[in-house]
């Protein structure tokens, strides 16, 4: 089926995307180069709309929409325009002995027709970042946008229905039942970002279709803070990386492990950085997200009578605002420490010994992230080699995930898989592995009946 040929465009069934992609467009590198294309200049079209839904559904300041959502997937965009080429050459792998007279090598296939199911904490990022790999590996894509931030949901759809073939590229709009019903159908990929809990769920569905699947999960990651790490700039980067988005960030530090011998200070320094970043009145800036809905505002409500409170607890229920908020004396056994926090809630643990922290966030789920601050390099290794996590950062937050050279995903239940950068080409991509032989000469000593077979094999495969 061609571009604009033969359907109308707003009778959209999924079998348009298979028959699409069997047609055999997607797979010519051009065709990709003029999809990534289109995507950037809808960005660009669209950016002052894209601000207004942000601000609209999350109170998701210019800046933050920017830096976190626009300015990403630009730069995305431009690392897949650039390698594209390369990336789709089959790669040459080098032949054993056996194979005299033949050549090896991997085809990236596109896996065909790919369905995105995406959250709603960085609404626009999180749903196109995945669908720039499917493009660039050439699959055709249905997107499920997040019915928690409806204005982004709505834009999402009439900008990529204003700009893409229904048949290459689909919104379908929708909650919880939507998803189902989409999981029901037989896509060849699924992506899929949101919480353990549905993660779960959509493994389940897949594997009646043996659909492969990536999930981009949650979870707690924390932040250690050891004695010799440098405070003022640990406060500094981690108040950052917290309350970012109001911590509803999937790689925010869910809580502090905090050596005993520094905690008062750090505790004091995070305060003063919270008061620089967000003023007296974090309540009454007009730059600070907002809680996505009042279930999430509840839940995290909750919270806020756990430990000893040390700053912030202020909240307003009518405008979904809740202030950056530190609670220190808190205990593994706390309710704040049982599920993956995703607000502006800080729990504060204490150790003495790392080797004991080290052990009970060994007793924990992996995390998707996990933050080490600390001078000395035998115990930033120590941390980082002994601890499984999805990835993370030494003396810093979230950095890790803005570098598209690193794949990013979780590991056990903070998710399966990776993307960004050539890991979401390579995500979207099935790895045919192929042989071409030669006609040219043919071993007889492979065959059965061959007197000196058995001699030359154990020669060339000891
Ligand atoms: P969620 O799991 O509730 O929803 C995610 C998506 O799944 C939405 O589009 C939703 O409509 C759909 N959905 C809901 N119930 C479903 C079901 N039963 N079957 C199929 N689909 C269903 O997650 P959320 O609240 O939107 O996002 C927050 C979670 O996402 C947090 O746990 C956070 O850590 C995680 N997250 C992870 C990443 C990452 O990159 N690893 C990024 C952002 C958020």
């Amino acid at each position: 089926m061609k571009e604009g040929a033969g359907y109308d465009r707003h009778q959209w069934n999924s079998c348009y995307a298979k028959a699409y992609f069997q047609e055999g467009l997607t797979r010519d590198y051009k065709f990709r180069i003029k999809q990534l294309n289109l995507l950037t200049k809808m960005l660009k079209d669209y950016e002052s709309d894209i601000l207004d839904a942000l601000h609209r559904d999350l109170n998701k300041s210019e800046y933050e929409a920017y830096a976190t959502e626009i300015g990403f997937l630009y730069g995305e965009i431009d690392l897949h325009r650039n390698r594209l080429k390369e990336w789709m050459e089959p790669a040459k792998v080098k032949n054993p002995l056996s194979h005299k007279g033949s050549k090896s090598y991997i085809i990236k296939e596109p896996y065909g027709t790919a369905l995105v199911i995406s959250p709603w904490n960085y609404p626009i990022n999180l749903a196109l970042a995945p669908v720039i790999g499917a493009i660039s590996a050439g699959n055709t894509v249905v997107l499920k946008p997040s019915e928690l931030t409806p204005n982004v949901s709505a834009l999402l759809n009439k900008m990529i229905a204003n700009t893409f073939d229904p048949a290459l590229f689909k919104v379908i709009e929708g909650g919880k039942e939507t998803s189902e019903e989409l999981l029901d159908q037989h896509f060849d990929y699924i992506f899929f970002t949101g919480s353990v809990q549905v993660g779960k769920s959509v493994m389940e569905k897949a594997s009646r279709h043996l659909t492969p699947v990536t999930l981009e999960l949650g979870g707690k990651s924390p932040a250690i803070i050891h004695k010799d790490a440098k405070l003022d700039l640990a406060a500094k980067r981690i108040v950052w990386g917290k309350f970012m988005n109001a911590g509803q960030t999937c790689i925010a530090p869910d809580y502090l492990y905090v050596h005993r011998d520094v905690k008062t200070k750090l505790l004091a320094k995070i305060k003063k950085y919270i008061k620089i970043f967000y003023g007296r009145q974090p309540l009454e800036n007009n730059h600070f997200t907002k809680i996505v809905n009042k279930q999430h505002f509840d839940r995290l409500s909750n919270y806020l009578n756990n430990g000893t409170l040390i700053t912030g607890g202020n909240t307003d229920r009518e405008n979904l605002k809740m202030e950056p908020t530190l609670l220190d004396n808190i205990g593994w056994q706390d309710e704040v420490m049982k599920e993956e926090i995703f607000g502006p809630i800080l729990p504060v643990l204490t150790y003495i010994d790392l080797n004991e922290a080290i052990d009970n966030i060994r007793d924990q789920e992996k995390p998707l992230a996990l933050y080490y601050f600390g001078e000395k390099e035998h115990e930033q290794r120590l941390v980082t080699e002994t601890l499984s996590f999805g990835g993370g950062c030494i003396n810093d937050t979230l950095l890790h995930i803005a570098n598209p050279n690193l794949p990013f995903g979780g590991v056990g239940m903070s998710g399966i898989g990776s993307y960004h950068g050539k890991a979401s080409f390579d995500t979207f991509s099935h790895a045919k592995s192929m042989t071409k032989q030669t006609t040219k000469f043919d071993y007889g000593f492979r065959y059965p009946g061959s007197k000196l077979g058995l001699k030359l094999i154990k020669k060339i495969m000891k």
